[in-house]
Parts: C-alpha cells; sequence; structure tokens
C-alpha cells in the first residue's frame, strides 16, 4: 500500500487526543449530554485534492444546566482548556454568544455559550492530512465477473460489473473536486445500484438493447 509512513497512526493521534479533550469538556460542562453522537470515530474525507487529506471532526450540542450562568460556563471551558495544556481564546459573538476557542499541536476545539438559551455548541477538529501520496487512488475491483454472475442476471451495462460508479471510480467526486454528476457524489452505479449486474426478467425493453445476446430470448 501507497501509504504515506506513520500518517494513519499521527491523525489517529491526534483524534484520539481531540476526542478526549472533548469528552472531558462536554461531561464536565453539560452532564448527561448523549456522547454517542460526536462522531470521531473514523476519519472523514476534507477536499478531494490529489492525494485526498484527511480529518476527525465532531459536533455535539449540549444543555447548560439551570444552575450555572453562561459567563460561569464560559469561565470554566476555559480553564479547563488552559489546565490541559491549549491555547485558549474567547470572542463573543453575535446575540450575546461567547465561542471559547482552544488550540493544542493543531487540534481546534469550539465551545459556543448561548447567551439566549442553554443550548452550548461543542465542536473539534483535528488538521487535514493526507494518508496516502498522489496518483495512488486506485480503481476498486469489480463486483461482479462474467465468472461470478449470479445465474439469470447480466453485467450492468453502465459499469460492466464495477459496482462503484464508473465515472469517479466510486470516489463520489472529480479529479477537480466537484461532485460526480453521474452517482451525485452517492459512489455507487446508478444504474445497478452497487451490484454491478442486473436480473433478465427486470430489463426495461430499452435495457435489453444492452444486450445484443439477448435478441429473441424470452422476455
Ligand atoms: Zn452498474
Ligand atoms: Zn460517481
Amino acid at each position: 500500500m501507497g501509504d504515506i509512513s506513520g500518517a494513519r497512526e499521527e491523525l489517529d493521534r491526534l483524534g484520539a487526543a481531540l476526542r478526549a479533550q472533548l469528552v472531558e469538556l462536554i461531561t464536565d460542562l453539560t452532564p448527561g449530554t448523549g456522547l454517542s453522537l460526536l462522531f470521531l470515530d473514523a476519519p472523514t474525507v476534507v477536499d478531494w485534492a490529489d492525494p485526498p487529506r484527511y480529518h476527525y471532526s465532531g459536533l455535539i450540542r449540549g444543555q447548560r444546566p439551570a444552575t450555572v450562568p453562561a459567563a460561569d460556563l464560559v469561565e470554566r471551558a476555559a480553564a479547563l482548556l488552559a489546565a490541559a495544556g491549549w491555547e485558549v481564546g474567547t470572542e463573543e459573538v453575535e446575540a450575546g454568544a461567547v465561542v471559547v476557542t482552544g488550540h493544542r499541536q493543531g487540534n481546534s476545539i469550539e465551545v459556543r455559550v448561548s447567551g439566549r438559551s442553554s443550548s452550548v455548541m461543542f465542536s473539534g477538529q483535528t488538521p487535514a492530512l493526507a494518508l496516502s501520496g498522489p496518483g495512488e487512488f486506485r480503481r476498486p475491483d469489480p463486483v461482479r465477473t462474467p465468472e461470478t454472475l449470479t445465474p439469470g442476471y447480466v453485467l450492468c451495462y453502465e459499469c460492466d460489473g464495477l459496482g462503484a460508479c464508473p465515472e469517479c471510480n466510486g470516489r463520489g467526486r472529480l479529479s477537480n473536486g466537484h461532485i460526480c454528476p453521474e452517482c451525485n457524489g452517492g459512489r455507487f452505479c446508478p444504474i445497478c445500484r452497487g451490484a454491478g449486474q442486473l436480473a433478465v426478467s427486470e430489463l426495461s425493453p430499452f435495457q435489453r438493447t444492452y444486450y445484443p445476446e439477448l435478441r429473441g430470448a424470452p422476455e
């Protein structure tokens, strides 16, 4: 594989540090918040440059306890981050909301405390890292070949068994970064929906024209 040596480990380390800090903040500042929605389990694509870059990012809403004034929560958030070695800033934004920011080793965290409601938004992200060298995105293997077709099926005329969208090779985007017009970013072949094959009995008359070998066969 063409992985840049250690890049994935470095990204995972940053993601774990980010998650640990967010969990500490959330459980301290807005106890009772369900942490299962803090999607920090796998890195996501930031941009589709070649090579694509990945980061971990998460966003979750908590509720400020009724007994804690907003200003106290802001102070506590800043103190927790500073104590853990984060570079801290606070900024008042519109409608009396205050944003506490933290930066550490490329990671960033924002705690947005509403001035109008008890809502507290926590968000964080790691820096974006390339996990492979340029030009290493590979066309995936086809999900069906003439040898592995289900009886009564034919290879999808659109993707030829690939299953992935044949226009973008399953990336969902073109190399210029635009959403793929064929699959609309869905990554699957829009005709067979990823199956790579089509049931002969369900082909429309139009679709049958792609298969000259079916001419004269019963519909
Ligand atoms: Zn297909
Ligand atoms: Zn596509």
